[in-house]
């Protein structure tokens, strides 16, 4: 029988979404799971394959349609062998994440990391428009990268290829959560936007800064964007800083992977152009004429359905 289905899962420390996606990449059904963290996320698998048994069942869909599943999975992947080095979120460490869902299931089973995946699945189906080489970065609450060079994804020798979010920017810079200090994710994600925000504030530099937060208990993004917007000069130099650290860091990396896009996601990118125009100035300033003449700046379409598409496309792509 010819496969024209596929399953595309994306586990993350909370949910765990599923969905049923054809050949074409039009999505029949999708849902979510609560991730169950007990025993070190022991039981995640067979949560994941009962739930598609059930749904399979409900929609009278044989698993004989199904070309395999691939598996979007925080952390460091194993390319090989499918293996999950080490994911903190859910608790896994050498966690055999391939095999197990291959004996639950009986289909052929693809694991990559969820970033790499979710630049697959924009490439296939969101704004990457299948381009052959692309570079996506999320700044959310940490920076994810993922990086297609000549239509695969780069995962390198042992999982860590396309972890942009850890170059170090800022030689003995803020702590991050790898363990270092001063990677990328620490003053271009959202958690590092409100971090430098609240080191002007507790410096008693950024009065409107401070206004905002005594008004709403917080400080957030949105807030810096919005005041820089109205011509605040505290957030205009912060956001202009936090550009030129990505602009300048994409650059180098654009050099080596030279993309026709570079797709920008997560929560900081609802900015869209506030943040894509500025982007863009830091991104020439930093990279070679001939890499920024082929490169063009997008926003993330899927949002968080990128992930499943791009574990359906892993499966598309492989079996
Ligand atoms: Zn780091």
């Amino acid at each position: 029988m010819e496969t024209d289905l596929l399953i595309g899962i994306d586990i993350g420390g909370t949910t765990v979404k599923n969905a049923i996606i054809s050949n074409q990449g039009e999505l029949i059904t999708k849902w979510e799971i609560p991730t169950n963290l007990d025993n070190q996320g022991e039981s995640v698998p067979k949560d994941i394959w009962s739930s598609i048994e059930n749904k399979l069942s409900e929609l009278n869909l044989k698993k004989e349609r199904f070309a395999g599943m691939g598996v979007g999975a925080p952390g460091f992947i194993e390319p090989e062998t499918g293996n999950v080095a080490i994911a903190v979120n859910i608790g896994w460490e050498n966690f055999q994440l391939k095999d197990i869902l291959e004996e639950l299931s009986g289909l052929d089973v693809y694991v990559d990391n969820d970033a790499n995946i979710a630049a697959l699945g924009e490439n296939w189906k969101g704004s990457g428009n299948q381009v052959e080489n692309m570079l996506a970065v999320t700044l959310g609450t940490g920076v994810g990268g993922g990086i297609i060079s000549n239509g695969k994804i780069v995962t390198g020798a042992n999982g860590t290829g396309a972890e942009i979010g850890h170059i170090t920017v800022e030689k003995g810079g803020a702590p991050c959560n790898c363990g270092r200090s001063g990677c990328l994710e620490t003053v271009t994600s959202a958690t590092g936007i409100v971090r430098q925000a609240e080191e002007l504030i507790a410096e008693g530099k950024a009065i409107s800064l401070k206004k905002r937060k005594d008004t709403n208990g917080a400080i957030t993004t949105k807030d810096v964007f919005e005041l820089a917007a109205e011509g605040d000069n505290d957030s205009k130099n912060l956001l202009q800083h936090v550009f030129d650290v990505l602009g300048f860091t994409l650059a180098n990396v654009a050099i080596t992977v030279n993309p026709a896009k570079i797709v920008i996601g997560g929560g900081v990118s609802k900015a869209g152009n506030e943040l894509l125009e500025p982007l863009k100035k830091a991104f020439e300033k930093y990279t070679l004429p001939r890499t920024n003449e082929a490169c063009e700046f997008v926003i993330a379409q899927l949002g968080n359905d990128a992930g499943v598409y791009g574990g359906a496309y892993l499966v598309l792509q492989n079996s």
